[in-house]
C-alpha cells in the first residue's frame, strides 16, 4: 500500500514540475477566485503557505488577514497562527503571530490542505508527512484539496490512518463534493467522531426549547440547505420542519398545532426551493423508477411531488391559513430559495 502511494506521488509531482511557472500562477488565482465565497463566509478559516510546485496559496491567503497558518512542530504536529510570514527552521515559510495550539482547527469551518491528488472518495494524496491526517482528525470542518486539473482521479491507495476531505477545488472543475459513504454503508463513525469534538466546542446548555424569535420554517430535506444560515438564525431561534419539497403534510400542520399553542411561533415561513427533485417527477414515475430499481411496489406511498411549484407553494401556505387549530391571523408566507445563489424570493406575501 505505501509502496502504492509512493508510485503515485511520484507520477503526480513529475506532471506538477512539469508545469510552467505561468501555469501555476493561473492555477493559484483560479483557486482562489473560486473559494473565495467559502473562505469570506467562514466562521474560522485554516489554509496553507504552498510549497515548490504546489498551487500556489497567495491569493487565497490573501483573501482574509484572519487566516490561520501551519507551524510545523518538532514531532510532526501541526500549531496555528496568523500574522506575516517569516521563515522557520525547515526553510518553510511560517506565520509569525501567537500561535493557538493545533487543537484551534477544531473551531474552524473551513481548512484548505494540501494535496498531490484527492479521489472521488475523499481519499487525499498528501505530501507524506502525516501531519495533515493528525491535525484533520481534530476537526469536523468542511475540508478541501486544492489541486491542479487532472489530480482528482477516481480511486487512491487508502490506508486506516488517511482522514478523507470533504471536497477539492481545481482550476477548471471548480469546488467538488467528495463522497465518504462508498466503504461506510452501515456505519456511523464519520458523524460520531464529530460529535465528540462539537461536545467540547458546546455552548448552548442555556437554549430553551421555545422558539425565541416566534418562527417555524417549513422547508425542504435538500441537503444543500442550512435553514439557520440562510436565514441568519442560530440555534434556539426558530423550529425548522423539513419534509420532501417543503409540503405542508399533515404531520406538519401536527407540528405547526404544538408549536404555536405550546412553543412560542407566532409566524410561518413556508420555503420550497430551486432545482427541488420533487418538481422533476410525478408520483406515477417515482413509484415506476423505485419498481424498476429495487422491485419494491411503493404506490400506498403519496410522495406530494409537484407540477407547478408556485401553484402547490400558494396550496400550501393557504393549508396554514385555514387551519382551524391555528389562531386565525397567523402571520404565513411562501418564498422559494434558489440553491445557486443563496437568494430567498417572497413568492406568497403576508396579505397575498
Ligand atoms: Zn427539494
Amino acid at each position: 500500500m505505501t509502496a502504492d502511494k509512493q508510485r503515485a506521488r511520484r507520477v503526480l509531482q513529475a506532471a506538477r514540475d512539469a508545469r510552467s511557472e505561468a501555469d501555476r500562477h493561473r492555477a493559484g488565482a483560479a483557486l482562489a477566485d473560486t473559494l473565495e465565497p467559502l473562505v469570506r463566509a467562514a466562521r474560522r478559516v485554516a489554509s496553507y503557505v504552498s510549497i515548490g510546485t504546489e498551487p500556489p496559496t497567495t491569493a487565497l491567503n490573501a483573501l482574509r488577514d484572519d487566516v490561520l497558518l501551519p507551524v510545523l512542530l518538532p514531532d510532526g504536529d501541526l500549531d496555528w497562527a496568523t500574522g506575516p510570514l517569516v521563515p522557520g527552521p525547515h526553510g518553510l515559510l511560517e506565520p509569525s503571530g501567537p500561535r493557538q495550539g493545533p487543537a484551534v482547527l477544531a473551531d474552524c469551518d473551513l481548512v484548505l490542505v494540501p494535496a498531490l491528488a484527492a479521489d472521488r472518495a475523499g481519499t487525499r494524496l498528501g505530501r507524506g508527512g502525516g501531519s495533515y491526517d493528525r491535525a484533520l482528525a481534530r476537526t469536523s470542518a468542511r475540508t478541501v484539496a486544492c489541486l491542479y486539473d487532472g489530480e482528482l482521479l477516481d480511486a487512491l491507495p487508502r490506508e486506516d490512518h488517511d482522514v478523507p476531505v470533504r471536497a477539492a477545488v481545481t482550476p477548471a472543475g471548480g469546488l467538488v463534493q467528495l463522497g465518504w459513504h462508498d466503504d461506510r454503508v452501515g456505519s456511523f463513525d464519520d458523524v460520531l467522531t464529530a460529535n465528540a469534538l462539537f461536545q467540547q466546542q458546546f455552548h448552548d446548555e442555556g437554549l430553551e426549547g421555545r422558539a425565541a424569535r416566534g418562527l417555524a420554517v417549513v422547508t425542504c430535506m435538500d441537503s444543500r440547505i442550512d435553514p439557520l444560515r440562510m436565514l441568519g438564525l442560530l440555534p434556539g431561534d426558530a423550529k425548522i420542519l423539513r419534509t420532501a419539497g417543503a409540503r405542508v403534510t399533515d404531520d406538519v400542520l401536527r407540528s405547526l398545532v404544538l408549536a404555536h399553542h405550546l412553543l412560542g411561533v407566532d409566524r410561518v415561513m413556508v420555503v420550497p426551493h430551486t432545482d427541488c427533485g420533487m418538481t422533476k417527477a410525478d408520483d406515477d414515475e417515482v413509484h415506476r423508477r423505485i419498481a424498476e430499481e429495487t422491485g419494491i411496489d411503493s404506490r400506498s406511498v403519496d410522495f406530494h411531488t409537484i407540477r407547478d411549484q408556485q401553484a402547490v407553494l400558494r396550496h400550501d401556505v393557504q393549508r396554514v391559513r385555514s387551519s382551524p387549530y391555528l389562531a386565525s391571523g397567523l402571520p404565513v408566507i411562501g418564498a422559494v430559495y434558489d440553491v445557486h445563489s443563496g437568494r430567498l424570493d417572497v413568492a406568497v406575501g403576508v396579505d397575498d
